[in-house]
Formats: structure tokens, sequence, C-alpha cells
């Protein structure tokens, strides 16, 4: 699971290294508690501990506190949560496209001009409202050609959606 490219760049956001994705490896294995992952992996212990709490704050681990009745201290043992991560991606990835393609919109419903000084870019209502002139210098307002924009956008939705489909056929039930 964790090589599927949408996973991977979540934990790794997460967990700052590609290098600790071996913590969340350990717990689909089944070593649950922080001390094993230590022991296993060679990292140390606070960060081991460190990731685990990150990855509970953003939902995606879980653990259970038990009692050693002789000891009396207090063991945990972590789970990862599949499910939960499958369904934040899912709702990255929606919200993320919805942002695309409202860009999109956006670009492809209105023309630009900029200044020829890189001060402003403005839409056609903007632009007119300063009469075509740049408000901070008083150049006159370029026409600006967005087709490389709408292009990159058009390139993103279209890797993103392949992303996402790929991912739900693997593993959304
Ligand atoms: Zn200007």
């Amino acid at each position: 699971m964790i090589n599927n490219p949408l996973v991977k760049s979540l934990l790794v956001n997460i967990l700052d290294d590609e290098s600790n994705l071996i913590i969340v490896q350990c717990l689909m294995e089944g070593m649950g508690t922080d001390e094993k992952i230590a022991e296993k992996t060679g990292i140390r212990l606070n960060i081991v501990r460190k990731y685990l709490y990150k990855l509970y704050d953003f939902g995606l681990a879980s653990y259970k506190r038990s009692k050693d009745p002789e000891t009396q201290w207090y063991s945990y043992v972590w789970k990862f949560e599949e499910d939960e991560v499958i369904k934040k991606i899912c709702k990255d990835s929606e919200e993320y496209l919805e942002y695309l393609n409202e860009r999109l919109d956006e670009e492809e419903n209105n023309i630009f001009f900029i200044c020829p000084e890189g001060h402003l870019k403005l839409d056609f209502n903007m632009t007119s409202e300063f009469e075509f002139i740049c408000p901070e210098c008083g150049e006159d307002m370029l026409f600006y050609d967005n087709s490389e924009i709408k292009n990159n956008i058009k390139e993103d939705i279209e890797n993103v959606k392949n992303d996402y489909e790929l991912f739900k056929e693997n593993f959304k039930k």
C-alpha cells in the first residue's frame, strides 16, 4: 500500500522523510509498540514516538493503552488506520480536482492584462477600471496570453485524475 504514489506522498508529508516510511511498514506488519519499532528500525525511540503521535494527529494511526498488572506501567499498542488513509486521499484528491477545475474556469472565462514592469496581473474588468494603465507605474497594460497557464492546469488535472483513478481501482471498496 505505501508504494502507491498518493499514499507515499501523503505519508512522507507527515513523516518528513521517506526513510521514516519504515515506521508505517512496521505497523502494517503488526509490530505494535514503539519499542519494537525502534528496535527493528534503529530509529531512536523518541523519534518513533513523535511520528506515531503525528500519524495519530492526522487520524491515520490509533492506539490501545493497557496497564501491566505487575509493573503498573502502561503500554501502547499502535495500529495503522488504512481505511482512514483511503478516506483522506479520496477527500484530498476530490478537493484538489475541484480547485484545479475552478482555476481552469477562471482562466478560460477571463482575459488578463499585465503591467510590462511586472507590477500587476488583472482581469478585463479590473484593467478597464484602471483604464488599461498600471496604477503602480502608469505604463500601458498589455494583453496577457494565458494559454500556457491553461495547458499547465489541464495537464495537472489529467495527472491528478489518473493517479486518483488508479488509487480507487486499487484501494476503494
Ligand atoms: Zn506597473
